[in-house]
């Protein structure tokens, strides 16, 4: 019998698949298994115009497998395919999903790809060395029968099947120390791999399936007896109606779909019908998974069409800001053929992801406004992924999350809205305070707090080293600006307080400027404070970088992102300290600067920066010291 050769393209993804070193073989079953539901939507729709593809029409999938030959057999009753559609079909890669892989895969190194393309039929053959087709298309007299053993090309005879559909069997290739090919078939792998792919594909899958059970009239002897087994369930959780599903039956089904056995936080079941048509079942876990928060970390739904799997973590579905919902989102209008590149382009899916988004949103809304608790909770394990979202979309989706956002504040140790905030502000109060630290602890002990205090001024406490990028990517909230405590001038003082301190520092200049020239370049400014009341100093920033930035960005490795903020001196006039660095500055210039030294590095010390010579400035407080006795 005369072979023939695959076309150009077929060769090449066929070459591919036989070298395959690709570990994730098992996604060959779910691609044959898809192609019989396929055959089966065929010939169902078929039978609704056709009485004769109505008639004895019993919908089935059945895998078999023969231990001895090595052959692993997937039939189906569907249309089947005479022989130029075999040819055809088998010979031609027609599909876009094997296209692209085969475009984007050119070297070995690429194969790891696999898994995320419908490669399809030819998938096959990287468990399999020979594989046969034997299929009868409905209404036809002739089966057929398609052989391959691979790139070489394939032969068709005559077969001898009289019920339409199609036979396909695989004959094993040999194991080999790293692969285990036999593994295909055992029948509770094969079982395994039929729940994790294609469970709610909506025809039987059927197999025999070896048991041990207790032989009749003896009371402990077993003998081993197949049985026919239906392996899928057919009707997805999902598309089961919510009123007859249990809060037990959601939660088992998370666990098991997503191997996490803490209680979801929240389940979110719906269906969209007209123009966008899809059901969605989501779930905010309850606990963040052990590497959620690892750069690795990626999450994705698992994206169905047809009850067949089509990508188990599609990505950008949910948006990288809720990257922490799970859970499954079904469409019968999505192809089977969607790869992780054409994701992005399929206009249906957009629409989808639009929806998706929306969705989460308002149900995080809502549970914010109406189960707090629960919220805070759900706040407390993924707060930071939103306040990462607000940063990393350059403040894009600052109106969708902004309200979803929570802060301990100087006011109790209980969370704050920016509403909440922005409600209860006091009369004449314009701007958001905040004030950055390692812990409220920290942060209730910084000095450049007091007159914001004093006023009376509720504090929002940032302790998330993204709060404050986050606050800058925001700009305002509701027109109302944030600012820092610690930054700037704060604006607090009186019209008269302002024209004292302005008398003040006329008066004190020379004192204020040889500071200033003692710290050498060390800070940008000495100045009279307007944050203090009581503490003697403080460092504040000028406009631009802040300390906490500063902080963060020193633990990048690019020592190009090193920024570094502009630091103020900030003395505070009512202390009796002014008076000791007025006296100095008239009549012992040396100890001016050995005080300027000394304030400023205890400024360093209380905002928590190292400090640049520790012996120097112990030996300076010990003379002091010394001094005084
Ligand atoms: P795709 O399913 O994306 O079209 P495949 O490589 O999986 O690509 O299959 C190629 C074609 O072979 C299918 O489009 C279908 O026409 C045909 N085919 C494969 N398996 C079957 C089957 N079991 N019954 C009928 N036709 C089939
Ligand atoms: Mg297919």
């Amino acid at each position: 019998m005369a072979k023939k050769q695959f076309k150009a393209e077929s060769k090449k993804l066929l070459d591919l698949m036989i070298n395959s070193i690709y570990t994730n073989r098992e996604i060959f079953l779910r691609e044959l298994i898809s192609n019989a539901s396929d055959a089966l939507d065929k010939r169902r729709f078929l039978a609704l115009t056709d009485k004769k593809a109505a008639d004895s029409f019993v919908p089935e999938i059945k895998i078999e497998a023969d231990k001895t030959a090595r052959t692993l057999t997937v039939t189906d009753t569907g249309v089947g395919m005479n022989k130029e559609e075999l040819e055809e079909n088998l010979g031609t890669i027609a599909h876009s999903g094997s296209a692209r892989f085969l475009s984007e895969a050119k070297d070995k190194e690429n194969l790891n790809i696999i898994g995320q393309f419908g490669v399809g039929f030819y998938s096959a053959f990287m468990v399999a060395k020979k594989i046969t087709v034997e299929s009868l298309r409905l209404g036809e007299e002739k089966a057929w029968i398609w052989t391959s053993e691979g790139a070489d090309g394939y032969t068709i005879e005559e077969g001898s099947r009289d019920k339409a559909g199609t036979s396909i069997t695989l004959y094993l290739r040999e194991d080999t120390d790293d692969v285990n090919y036999s593994d295909y078939l055992d029948s509770f792998r094969i079982k395994t791999l039929v729940r994790k792919y294609s469970d709610y594909v909506r025809y039987p899958i059927h197999m025999d399936m070896e048991k041990s059970r207790l032989k009749e009239g003896t009371e402990n002897e077993y003998e081993t007896v197949t049985e026919n087994e239906t392996l899928n369930s057919m009707i997805p959780l999902w598309k089961r109606n919510r009123k007859d599903i249990t809060k037990d039956e959601y939660n088992s089904f998370y666990a098991s779909k997503f191997f996490d056995h803490a209680e979801p936080r929240k389940v979110l079941h719906y269906s969209v019908e007209g123009n966008l048509s899809y059901t969605a079942l989501l779930y905010i876990p309850g606990e963040p998974p052990f590497d959620y928060y690892s750069p690795d970390y990626e999450g994705g739904v698992q994206l169905y069409s047809k009850g067949v799997m089509i990508m188990e973590e599609a990505k950008n579905i949910v948006p990288d800001y809720f990257k922490f919902v799970r859970g499954i989102i079904d469409s019968d209008d999505l192809s089977l053929n969607i790869s992780r590149e054409t994701l992005q382009e399929d206009a249906q899916l957009k629409a989808i992801s639009q929806s998706v988004t929306k969705k989460i949103k308002n149900a995080l809304a809502e549970m914010l406004a109406k189960e707090r608790e629960t919220y805070e909770k759900f706040f407390r394990s993924f707060g930071l992924t939103l306040k990462y979202g607000i940063y990393n979309e350059y403040g894009m989706r600052k109106k969708d999350l902004e309200d979803l956002i929570l802060f301990v504040s100087s006011k109790d140790s209980s969370y704050v809205t920016l509403k909440e905030y922005t409600e209860r502000m006091k009369e004449g109060q314009k701007d958001i305070y905040y004030a950055c630290g390692e812990n409220a602890e920290k942060i209730e002990r910084l000095p450049q707090l007091e007159k914001v205090r004093a006023k009376g001024y509720e504090v929002l406490y940032f302790t998330d080293r993204v709060d404050e990028f986050m606050v800058r990517m925001m700009h305002d909230y509701q027109d109302h600006m944030f600012k820092s405590v610690s930054q700037g001038d704060l604006d607090l003082d009186s019209e008269e307080e302002k024209k004292e301190k302005e008398e003040l520092k006329k008066t004190h200049e020379g004192m204020l400027e040889e500071v200033k020239k003692a710290l050498d370049g060390k800070v940008v400014d000495v100045r009279l404070s307007t944050h203090l009341t009581n503490y003697p100093v403080c460092l504040s920033a000028s406009e631009g970088i802040s300390f906490d930035m500063e902080k963060t960005l020193s633990q990048i490795p690019d020592e190009n992102q090193h920024f570094k903020a502009g630091k103020i001196l900030e003395i505070n006039p009512e202390h009796a300290l002014f008076q000791a660095l007025n006296n100095a500055y008239e009549n012992d210039k040396d100890r001016l600067r050995d005080y300027a030294y000394l304030l400023y590095n205890q400024a360093l010390l209380i905002e928590g920066f190292p400090i640049d010579n520790a012996e120097e400035y112990s030996r300076l407080v010990c003379e002091l010291i010394a001094k005084s006795a």
